[in-house]
């Protein structure tokens, strides 16, 4: 069962949203060569705490950080440690926290200094996965318009979508029906409705869609060991259109225009 939330409730994941937004920008701003990934994490931790929330993925199935980092050939999963980033590399951050009961999920892939031709345009493309996908999640459309939008635009540049791991409803939990597909058939599934709260989570491979987890037993890399990116946000599906929960911009950047 889908769980539609009220104009309420919508608001109470907002503010969780501004809070991950803020979060994931000094994140981003700290992802520079040199650093450790569980320095990262550390940071994560207590900003999230500080801003009365809890880190959502510390100890969720076990999981031992508050933050996914996963970097280059890394897709998403990845255990922060001693790892130091460097220049060069794609670092996947993934974190979700949760305020006042309710959740809000988001990440980015960062470029570390000076990135290969090909490793920025798979950044770039991916994030317009992610845009585009939102623009689909508005009443009236079906769930899988907003897979088959994903799809469409990585496969049209070359690229390939992750089939194992799926973006979902959120609301109290982290993770709510329905799954959502980075791929599909347009005019599919649930038809989409005011109160629906989705995250949105294109996961797109430089080469193939195979993905294949670490020993570790979370970290999910691409099997012909090709770069992977990801970005997400968690968005409201409202009468007025998609409401992005996690950006306050709450639109598609200017400078993506595909
Ligand atoms: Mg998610």
């Amino acid at each position: 069962m889908i769980n539609l939330k009220t104009d309420h409730e919508i608001e109470m994941m907002a503010a969780a949203g501004r809070l991950l937004e803020s979060v994931v920008e000094r994140l981003k701003v700290a992802c520079q060569p040199g650093v450790r990934t569980g320095e990262l994490d550390r940071l994560a931790e207590r900003l999230i705490r500080s801003g009365g929330a809890r880190p959502g993925f510390l100890g969720y199935h076990g999981f031992p950080a508050s933050v996914c980092i996963s970097i280059n050939e890394e897709a998403v999963h990845g255990i922060p440690g001693r790892r130091r980033i460097a220049a060069g590399d794609i670092v996947s951050l993934d974190l979700g926290l949760v305020l006042d009961g309710f959740w809000a999920d988001m990440g980015c892939t960062v470029m570390v200094g000076r990135v290969s031709a090909e490793a920025e345009r798979l950044v770039r493309v991916t994030e317009e996965c992610l845009w585009l996908g939102i623009e689909q999640a508005r009443p009236g459309r079906r769930l899988h318009d907003i897979s088959a939008a994903i799809q469409r635009h990585a496969e049209s540049n070359g690229f390939s979508v992750i089939r194992q791991f799926v973006g979902h409803g959120i609301g109290r939990q982290m993770h709510e029906e329905p799954q959502l597909p980075n791929f599909g058939q347009p005019g599919t599934g649930p038809e989409l409705k005011p109160g629906m709260t989705l995250a949105i989570e294109p996961m797109i491979n430089q080469g193939g869609p195979d993905v294949y987890i670490k020993p570790d037993g979370w970290t999910v890399v691409t099997s012909d060991g090709l770069l992977s990116a990801y970005f997400e946000h968690t968005v409201a599906v409202t009468r007025q259109g998609p409401r992005v929960l996690t950006s306050s911009g709450g639109a598609m950047p200017k400078r993506i225009a595909v």
